[in-house]
């Protein structure tokens, strides 16, 4: 899900040269509530980057040559991410970094998105892959979201992007996707999936920690690092990123999860970080309960459940629609 943000992250900027930073007592540029700092630029840089390492050393072992695919929108944090990985793995001559994006046709929202996540892979010397939905499906979301009666345009939206990453990566001999998702969007993801009762979907959460034929692994660099905290790395790092809001976007499940989830961190600082904590402390459990299951081959080739894709199951449902519209 993309969000909209005219800055909706308060990134608790202090006014110049009234608070230093804890550390080295240069004028601070933020204040991290959860554990009381204040940093100035170089120090919240660095404490970032810190707990990224830790992330990749922890969701990725490295004991050969790598290739790693960055799913890139053009937003915040796929952008962070993908910069990251690049800083922090530099010195591997054996890891190989690409970017996917994927264009869903979508007419004033993609398009200039996708230009940001260009110029991005240019500066930054990687390889950027497009996959087009017109290409891979025949139709586009601007096509697709009229029709999608019951369902959400994004219900569509992520299984079929879902699908184009996987595919793209095969292509490339990616042995991982890495995502731009942050420390908020997990969470949020914990507590839907907790309030729903659907604890198999709990147990198959990212990173993977095993490897299924056919579907590429996905690690999530930023997954301990608040959603406020990439916004302010990205303008610090002077990163470039599109914050458009998709006009498909129906973020208000979600956003009762971010309001309920904001609240309690409010009031008591450091709450996302021990619901991950929570969750991977029982996420092993859940996995042994709930193994991945066998999966079967669709014929358009995705590795599924059942004998056809939720890709393809998905377009079934579009057959008989003006897909015309680009
Ligand atoms: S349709 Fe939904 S999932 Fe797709 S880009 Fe828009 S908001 Fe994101
Ligand atoms: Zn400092
Ligand atoms: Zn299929």
């Amino acid at each position: 899900m993309h969000r909209a943000a005219a800055n909706p992250y308060n990134t608790n900027l202090p006014s110049r040269g009234v608070v230093k930073c804890s550390r080295c007592g240069l004028n601070a540029v933020t204040f991290i509530r959860y554990n009381g700092t204040h940093l100035c630029h170089q120090h919240f840089v660095e404490y970032v980057e810190k707990r990224v390492k830790r992330e990749i050393r922890k969701q990725l072992s490295i004991d050969g040559p790598m290739k790693i695919a960055v799913g890139l929108s053009g937003g915040k944090d796929s952008s962070v991410a993908l910069v990251l990985l690049k800083k922090i793995l530099e010195d591997r001559r054996d890891v190989e970094i690409h970017a996917i994006s994927v264009d869903e046709g979508i007419e004033g929202y993609r398009p200039p998105s996708l230009e940001k996540a260009a110029e991005l892979t240019r500066e930054l010397g990687v390889q950027h892959h497009i996959v087009y939905f017109r290409d891979e499906f025949g139709t586009s979301m601007d096509a697709i979201a009229p029709s999608s009666g019951f369902r959400t345009p994004c219900t569509f939206c992520g299984v079929l992007r879902r699908k184009c990453l996987n595919k793209k990566a095969i292509e490339i001999g990616a042995d991982v996707i890495a995502t731009g998702l942050n420390l908020d969007d997990t969470v949020q993801s914990i507590m839907m999936n907790f309030t729903r009762g659907d604890v198999e979907r709990l147990a198959r959460l990212g990173p993977h920690v095993k490897v299924q034929s056919g579907l590429i692994p996905r690690i999530q660099p930023l997954r301990s690092i608040p959603e406020k905290e990439s916004y302010l790395y990205a303008m610090l790092e002077g990163i470039g990123f599109s914050d458009d809001e998709c006009p498909y976007s129906d973020p208000a499940l979600r956003n009762d999860y971010r309001e309920i989830i904001d609240s309690l961190e409010n009031r008591s600082p450091g709450s996302r970080f021990s619901i991950l904590a929570s969750y991977d402390a029982i996420a092993p459990l859940l996995r042994e309960k709930y193994p991945p299951a066998k999966l079967k081959r669709c014929e358009c080739g995705e590795p599924s459940l059942g004998t056809r894709c939720k890709a393809c199951e998905l377009l079934d449902e579009l057959i008989g629609v003006d897909q015309t519209k680009s």
